[in-house]
């Protein structure tokens, strides 16, 4: 059973959740794609449900609601270290079924793969999800090949958009008889989603050893530019690195941040003496394609790409990774 509600009746409900909630949600920036006069489409808090893009698939994951690209752990004087203040109120995200499951991989990498983070399960104790149904399959999505087309379960509510108004299911009883107030009529709902991608890739069970030193790694030696969009906008990049920012010239004041990295980027595998261990970008590839398709399942059994697409949407030279996947499949059988 689910709950019709109209645009406005879903303001009222997202402004009351707003109460309860830091609530972040896709919502549109006119004007500041990365061309003149193109919109891009990222996570922010919102007090509306009018705010949230409902229709179009977010350009940036909603992963810095959870895991900021620079955060302070805690400052430091020669003696002492002071934990840094952390806003506790309980966050509410609205994120689609590829990003379900990319919660889960976070989870994976975060608090299963040695010991927990604890900055990182903080926050997580924190946050709910609320989903965003998927009507249609957008650009470059290969979420039913990676099976992550259907959300699991977890979240508190859902909501697909509808000729004027939102259609809604509240597994959550907490927040049922808010929308039954709300409500225009009841209704027989459950939240959309795709069965049939236009992209397709097939994932290879093993690789064999031959793959990882395979000529289609060079094509991106030399085209890709090593900016490491692919990895902000991604779900599952969960790399990040320390920094040390000191205020006083001998060092032993300051403040210590966890910040975002990218395996794409130059810096990531630097190591003292000058030694780099990834320089060409096509190894750089690799070893991001590899880790996202392969290791992490070898690890954990699933694999760590959810499919969304992101990637794909995003690079400037136009490298798909979802074409990179099936170059694999296609080595991998090979031998
Ligand atoms: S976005 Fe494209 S060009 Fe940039 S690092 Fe990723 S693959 Fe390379
Ligand atoms: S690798 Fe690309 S398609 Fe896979 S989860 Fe990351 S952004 Fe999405």
């Amino acid at each position: 059973m689910g709950y019709f509600l109209t645009r406005e009746a879903f303001d009222g409900v997202v402004a009351e959740l707003g109460k309860r909630f830091r609530i972040f949600a896709p919502v549109r920036k006119k004007g500041a794609g990365r061309f003149t006069d193109t919109d891009v489409i990222l996570y922010d808090t919102v007090r509306s449900g009018s705010e949230i893009v409902l229709d179009a698939k977010s350009d940036y994951a909603f992963k810095e609601a959870l895991t900021p690209l620079s955060e302070v752990l805690f400052y430091f004087t020669e003696a002492n270290t002071q934990a840094a203040s952390f806003d506790d109120r309980p966050i509410l995200i609205f994120a689609r079924a590829c990003d379900m499951h990319a919660l889960q991989r976070m989870d994976q990498i975060y608090l299963c793969n040695g010991p927990e983070d604890p900055f990182y399960r903080r926050r997580r104790e924190l946050v709910h999800f609320a989903l965003i149904g998927c009507s249609e399959s957008f650009p470059n999505c290969f979420c039913v090949s990676m099976g992550t087309n259907v959300a699991p379960e977890g979240w508190l509510f859902s909501v697909d958009s509808a000729p004027d108004g939102c259609a809604c299911t509240v597994p959550d009883a907490g927040c049922a008889p808010l929308f039954a107030a709300a409500a225009a009529r009841e209704i027989d709902a459950a939240p959309c989603h795709v069965t049939e991608n236009k992209v397709r890739v097939c994932v290879p069970e093993t690789v064999p050893a031959a793959v990882r030193t395979h000529s289609l790694w060079d094509e991106y030696t030399v085209r890709c530019i090593n900016c490491g969009r692919c990895n902000f906008v991604c779900p599952t990049c969960t790399c990040w690195s320390m920094q040390d920012i000191s205020y006083t010239d001998n060092g032993n004041v300051g403040e210590r941040r966890r910040v975002a990295a990218s395996c794409m980027v130059d810096g990531f595998t630097d190591v003292a003496g000058g030694g780099q261990y990834r320089r060409k970008n096509g190894e750089r590839m690799r070893f991001k394609v590899l880790h996202k398709i392969y290791d992490h399942r070898q690890r954990f059994g699933n694999d760590m790409c959810v499919g969304c697409g992101r990637c794909d949407d995003i690079c400037p030279e136009y490298i798909s990774y979802s074409n990179i996947i099936n170059k694999v499949y296609d080595a991998a059988r090979e031998g």
